[in-house]
């Protein structure tokens, strides 16, 4: 039986290990998706008690979350799972375009729920921040959708900690996800000192630096989807980057596990970093994700990932 963790102070409990569906349908972060295989990877998710499962909008677009809807509906489990989803972009004319705007933020809500084939969506994350809208008024709307039983909590991703703090002026915000991983880690000092202070859940994205801390790639791997653009795989770092991962092999055969397991499970034992949620391909990798759940890490081996990482 997994200890489930709350997510700050909302009424929200989860497994740590989560899982990110930004493959499950989203066509456009990925070519060549199979849908079937995605649908797969939720059900074996949630089969598994992998009870927090995260999406938005803009994944598919739309598509991840009625593939999710899709499996939650034929398990019989809505009430067991925590479904995290996210808003704020529109495509138009083919141009991404942010808003926070109440009126926006409520429309696409109903929205959410409509594709989600659900009455409430436990957890609703504005995606972005945009330029105009006061971050306090975005967060309001989310609070009266809060009060009407739509929506049971309250994130924000991507904000600057400025717009964080102005988000939470009033206390509502339960859950901040933002990038963070072992090659990532501007959030310990940018974030981590005010979401403890304000009993907020931090929520790590690209926590395998998209894959590359599973230790699995080589010089020699090539990419053609979303990574062909993130700064980990750019040709000046790619190969540093890989010596690192390399670095924790020892300690992942010593204990018989993978380097994935060593990376997810020395992130929950930040005291920010309330649950992860790595993206998977396939059933495979959810079920591999979920054996991190057996690690145990000394304090002398977290304090040397910790300096391995530190340059
Ligand atoms: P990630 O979790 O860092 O990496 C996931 C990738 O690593 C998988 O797609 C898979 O890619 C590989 N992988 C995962 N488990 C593995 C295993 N056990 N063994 C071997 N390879 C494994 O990156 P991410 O999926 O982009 O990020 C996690 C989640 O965060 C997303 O799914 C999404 O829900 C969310 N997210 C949010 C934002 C935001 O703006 N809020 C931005 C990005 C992501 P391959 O098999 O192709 O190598």
């Amino acid at each position: 039986m997994v200890n489930k963790v709350q997510l700050g102070k909302s009424e929200l409990f989860v497994n740590p290990i989560g899982l990110g569906a930004n493959a499950v349908g989203g066509h456009n972060l990925y070519p060549n998706l199979d849908e079937e295989v995605g649908k797969d990877l939720v059900r074996t998710a949630i089969e598994n008690g992998m009870n927090f499962i995260d999406t938005a909008f803009s994944y598919g677009p739309e598509r991840s979350e009625e593939l999710i809807a899709e499996v939650l509906k034929e398990s019989g489990k809505r009430n067991e799972v925590i479904i995290g989803t996210k808003i704020a972009q529109k495509f138009m004319d083919g141009k991404k375009m942010i808003d926070n705007s109440p009126a926006f933020l409520r429309n696409e809500v109903e929205k959410s729920l409509k594709r989600l084939q659900t009455e409430y969506i436990d957890l609703l994350y504005i995606h972005y921040p945009d330029e105009t809208t006061p971050k306090d008024e975005a967060i309001g709307a989310l609070k009266q959708l809060k009060d009407a039983g739509k929506i049971r909590a309250i994130g924000v991703s991507n904000f600057s900690p400025e717009q964080l703090k102005e988000a939470n002026k009033d206390g509502y915000v339960d859950v901040v996800q933002g990038e963070y991983n072992l090659l990532s880690r501007s959030a310990e000092s940018s974030y981590f000192p005010y979401t403890i202070e304000n009993n907020i859940a931090f929520i790590p994205y690209f926590p395998l630096a998209s894959g590359l801390l599973t230790g699995k790639y080589t010089t020699e791997s090539t990419f053609n989807d979303l990574r062909k653009g993130l700064p980990y795989f750019q040709e000046q770092v790619f190969s540093k980057n890989l010596e690192k991962v390399e670095q924790i092999r020892n300690i992942a055969n010593q204990k018989g596990v993978d380097v994935a397991h060593i990376v997810l499970a020395w992130y929950l034992k930040q005291e920010a970093v309330t649950a992860v949620i790595p993206g998977a391909k396939n059933s495979e990798q959810v079920l591999n994700n979920l054996k991190t759940l057996d690690v145990q890490l000394t304090n002398d081996e977290i304090l040397v990932i910790d300096e391995l990482f530190r340059a």
